[in-house]
């Protein structure tokens, strides 16, 4: 797998400190022939792998993550922007029916999705209704019905209730769509789902007639639906879908197989179109929102990887909070600096309020978090920036004349900077008592 053969060129790379050209290009390769494996189309191969090597030679290496696990970070993020970063919702119609139609191949699992999408609307609570328009196909309008029944959402059909007439193929495809919404507004279905006909391959005429029924219905969406496995021939497909009636959204069918999914990346890629749901059988619930994460994990084939550096850098992270803690047991050590950098945490960290709420065993002091004043952590940091570096390491010489003038050089009084003294002493005893396993430990005591 691509995670054992990762793990193999990640052993050749470990202890370097710097991303060369050569470490680049063997992990590349290495995702370069695990695309191949999962069906991503070639040029969509090419062009990625050389956007990942761009990315990774311009990266700073951060002391987590050795070279080749920043690449399949890189490669990873990449993977998941290509495939929409996150879910996008259906778009619905400001007023009256919000209509979505399905088109692809005969066969990729339009009609099933119909069921599907209506079971998943209707729970939802949307009124949804299908509508038959593919009347190429012996059978399609029965199957629509049977879908319908199964999800529980009524069917609009060319002629409702006779179904011997159902699979006339003479039958106008773009004028049964348009009662059919016709009759939503009538009736107040909140949701329009228009089922179209495939072929086995795509050709003019079809493209033209599901052009047509765009154009006689104004849909929300035009869903494109392809069958994960179809492969190599994915993009090829996706371009003629694309500029035949301009798809809005894809969904990605038959992803219970044993498909790597290598279709959803090259579909993506070529036709910066979102994916927006997964097929997952045939069943009507077996079907879920598109999880770009997900996927790219299932392309790579490379769950392990991505939980060992996940590890790896909550181990980094374990690492630096050690030696804080460290520092904080030594109460001589524990400077103006470090405060300094606790308050800028504290910043970054947003809302002290909502934050202090939030932390278990505050509710006793739940008076001095409502008086905490947020500003404040501005003009702290003004008067330690006027204190000299020694004077911040070493605090006890702090006497009244140098007092007096950090007051003056940060535009304080001298009885704030006292007061300044006094929580910088409160925090070292603090520190002292939540590195003896007390407390939590980075927090400094620095509250007014
Ligand atoms: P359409 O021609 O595009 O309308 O495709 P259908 O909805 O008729 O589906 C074609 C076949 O694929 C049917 O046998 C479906 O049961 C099956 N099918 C559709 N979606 C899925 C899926 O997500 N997983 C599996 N395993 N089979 C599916
Ligand atoms: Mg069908």
């Amino acid at each position: 797998s691509l995670s054992d053969r990762l793990t193999a060129t990640f052993k050749n790379l470990r202890g370097k400190g710097k991303l060369t050209e050569a470490d680049v290009d063997a992990t590349v390769r290495e995702i370069r022939r695990a695309l191949l494996d999962a069906d991503v189309a070639v040029p969509v191969v090419r062009e990625f792998t050389a956007a990942v090597k761009e990315r990774a030679l311009g990266a700073e290496v951060n002391e987590a993550l050795n070279p080749a696990q920043l690449i399949v970070k890189i490669v990873n993020t990449q993977l998941q922007e290509i495939l929409g970063g996150e879910t996008r919702r259906i778009r619905m119609a400001k007023s009256g029916p919000t209509v979505i139609m399905l088109a692809g191949l005969q066969g990729a699992g339009k009609t099933t999705l119909a069921g599907k999408l209506g079971n998943w609307l209707k729970s939802q609570g949307h009124r949804p209704l299908l509508v038959a328009s593919d009347l190429q196909r012996p059978n399609a309008v029965t199957q629509l019905q049977v879908v319908g029944d199964r999800a529980g959402v009524p069917v609009w059909a060319p002629h409702p209730g006779t179904t011997s007439e159902f699979d006339d193929p003479t039958g106008d495809p773009v004028q049964v769509a348009r009662d059919g919404v016709a009759h939503a507004r009538a009736k107040l279905f909140d949701v329009v789902i228009v089922d179209t006909a495939g072929r086995l391959g795509v050709d003019q005429a079809l493209m033209a007639q599901a052009r047509d029924i765009r154009d006689a219905v104004d849909p929300q969406e035009v869903l494109f639906v392809i069958d994960a496995m179809i492969g190599q021939d994915a993009v090829q497909t996706a371009q003629a879908f694309n500029e035949g009636v301009d798809f809005t959204g894809v969904v990605l069918s038959k992803l219970d197989g044993d498909a790597r999914g290598g279709a959803a990346l090259s579909v993506a890629s070529v036709t910066g179109k979102p994916i927006m749901f997964a097929s997952t059988g045939e069943g009507v619930k077996d079907f879920e929102q598109f999880h770009p994460d997900r996927m790219a994990s299932r392309i790579l084939d490379m769950g392990d990887v991505l939980t060992l550096i996940e590890q790896a850098e909550q181990n980094w992270d374990r690492a630096e909070a050690q030696k804080m803690a460290q520092k904080f047991a030594d109460q001589e050590d524990f400077t103006f600096d470090d405060f300094l950098v606790q308050m800028q945490q504290l910043k970054k960290m947003g809302s002290m309020k909502k934050l202090l709420g939030m932390m278990p065993g505050m509710a006793g002091m739940r008076e001095q978090i409502e008086a905490f004043d947020e500003s404040s952590i501005g003009r702290i940091e003004a008067i330690i920036r006027s204190m000299t570096p020694h004077e911040r390491a070493a605090p006890k010489i702090l006497n009244g004349s140098r007092r007096a003038r950090i007051a003056k050089g940060s535009g304080a009084t001298v009885s704030e900077v006292n007061q300044l003294m006094e929580r910088f002493m409160q925090a070292q005893k603090m520190m002292k008592k939540m590195a003896q396993g007390k407390g939590i430990p980075g927090m400094p005591g620095g509250m007014p």
